[in-house]
């Protein structure tokens, strides 16, 4: 198996399409043969490392001032920056027939004129004066209504022709940020045309990255600090309990190789960064309460004000 000769494909295509059909044939779950199987996953592995490797994404500064290349701008939300992985775009596929007015350009059932070439009659007179009759033909303009339409169709403008949107998957690069720009090559995308993505970040409620890190920002009642034993934050891996201790010291929280994957391999930091939250119009009782509870901290012996 390790023999295959690339030489002998033509293109990355014909590459998968041969994988496809030896994988089926060679599937284990069919019949096939187990070591031979497991070879060949090898072999088209080792080809599509090599194939990336050639065709890589990559962000880059900026797009080329010239050159075939579709631009468009990529949202990604914080977490998908943050973790990676696959992304489902949109690219313009090939032109295809307008199929709202198949390619005629015009818009159906829109307004009419009379056909100029044969004045609105449908045929055309033509005169054998050899034999001395008249012979009519079908107007070949109108195709025999008499009439033809004047409104161009809404869908393709007129041009009888249009794009079709495309879905594709790319792989997201690690340690994107705001404005940066991804370089998709078009043998990732099986595109005649190179990508260039613009990278805008969908604001996020509470998480925002900065450096390397991911902020974390949230706002903590100033009970929940004295009162309880763990408060409960938002990672990337979704919702946690940290110790409340914590929050008595000044901000940020580090919470060490729980933010974003970075290029090399590590994860930067999540950062919670938490304001203690005093609220507004603290009823005359509570204040009576609170008063009581502090009279009993500040009579204890080791209370010392700092
Ligand atoms: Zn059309
Ligand atoms: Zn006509």
């Amino acid at each position: 198996m390790s023999e295959i000769n690339l030489k002998n494909f033509s293109s990355f295509e014909e590459i998968k399409q041969y994988f496809r059909e030896q994988a089926k044939k060679l599937h284990p779950d069919k019949g096939g043969d187990k070591e031979e199987f497991l070879t060949l996953l090898d072999w088209y592995q080792k080809v599509l490392e090599r194939f990336e490797e050639k065709h890589e994404i990559e962000i880059v500064n900026n797009c080329p001032l010239i050159g075939n290349y579709l631009f468009s701008v990529l949202e990604l939300k914080v977490e998908e920056i943050a973790l990676g992985g696959k992304k489902k775009i949109q690219i313009m596929g090939e032109e295809v027939i307008c199929p709202a007015c198949n390619g005629t350009g015009k818009k159906k059932n829109g307004l009419t004129k009379n056909c100029g070439f044969c004045k609105g009659s449908g045929s055309i007179e033509y005169k054998d004066k050899r034999k001395n009759i008249n012979t009519y033909f079908t107007c070949p303009y109108c195709k025999g209504s008499g009439s033809v339409l004047i409104e161009k169709c809404e869908e393709c403008k007129g041009k009888g022709k249009k794009r079709v949107q495309r879905e594709v998957y790319i792989d997201i690069p690690l340690g994107l940020k705001e404005g940066d720009i991804i370089f998709v090559p078009k043998e990732r995308i099986d595109s005649k045309y190179d990508l260039y993505l613009e990278v805008s970040v969908i604001p996020h409620p509470y998480f925002t990255l900065k450096d390397n890190n991911l902020v974390y920002k949230c706002k903590i009642p100033f009970w929940d600090v004295i009162l309880k034993e763990e408060i409960t934050i938002n990672t990337l891996e979704g919702r946690e309990k940290i110790p409340s201790k914590l929050f008595t010291k000044t901000p940020p929280i580090v919470i060490k190789g729980r933010g974003p994957f970075l290029k090399n391999g590590k994860r930067g930091d999540l950062l919670v960064d938490f304001q203690i939250y005093i609220p507004d119009g603290i009823p005359s009782k509570a204040k009576k309460l609170i008063l009581q509870a502090v009279n009993i901290i500040e009579s204890q012996r080791n209370f010392q004000r700092e």
